[in-house]
């Protein structure tokens, strides 16, 4: 296919509900797949020990956070569990100019800011295996007081219920199986809808 008429490179937005695993498939997407762009959210929650400033997130008090939404930096934002996270527009578009394929972990809300401002990003769901893993998965973390865990199991159960608005689901089975899956979409998302795979 020649670059004329190849279709603008697509956005994919990875979400779910906390706890479900979007971090593990991101952090092996970011090991094997180098090629698929992972946008870098800024957020005001606090580091956590595993984490690096710039390569997991921006970490930034709200000051900085509100001026980034003053100035129009955020394609989407949203306020989670009691913290602020958006994603840059400048690399995102930036890598969508070039055509790359960029990956989005984004929450629900998010989600639907980024369907709403670009129609032809390709929205994926990550789903457990069932509501009782999800439940277990985010009591057992160990991460996050009993008082965090309490918010994110009402936001998990809201969040499970929008699966129906995203275009794709992958269920979090494997973690190694459902990196490969979503690795295939992206591979997929310079289709166009005809062209696609049947799902
Ligand atoms: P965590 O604090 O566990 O890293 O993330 C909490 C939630 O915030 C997750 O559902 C994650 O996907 C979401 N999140 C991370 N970055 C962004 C972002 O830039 N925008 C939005 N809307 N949600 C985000």
């Amino acid at each position: 296919m020649d670059d004329d008429a190849r279709p603008a490179a697509r956005l994919t937005v990875l979400s779910g509900p906390s706890g479900v695993g979007k971090d593990s498939v991101i952090e092996l997407i970011r090991a094997r797949s180098p090629w698929i762009k992972l946008s870098v959210s800024a957020t005001t929650r606090k580091m956590r020990d595993y984490e690096t400033n710039g390569e997991h997130y921006h970490f930034v008090s709200r000051q900085d956070f509100q001026r980034l939404i003053d100035g129009g930096q955020l394609l989407e934002w949203a306020e989670f569990a009691g913290n602020l996270y958006g994603t840059p527009r400048a690399q995102v578009e930036g890598w969508l100019s070039t055509g790359s394929p960029v990956l989005l972990k984004i929450d629900l809300q998010g989600a639907r800011q980024v369907r709403a401002a670009m129609p032809d990003a390709q929205l994926v769901f990550l789903a457990p295996p069932s509501v009782e893993e999800l439940h277990r998965r985010l009591v057992g973390r160990g991460t996050d007081d009993e008082e965090t865990i309490r918010r994110r199991l009402a936001h998990a159960d809201e969040e499970l219920a929008a699966e129906k608005e995203f275009d794709r689901t992958v269920v979090n089975d494997f973690v190694e199986r459902a990196a490969d899956e979503l690795v295939g979409l992206l591979g997929s998302s310079f289709l166009t809808p005809a062209q696609a795979p049947e799902h």
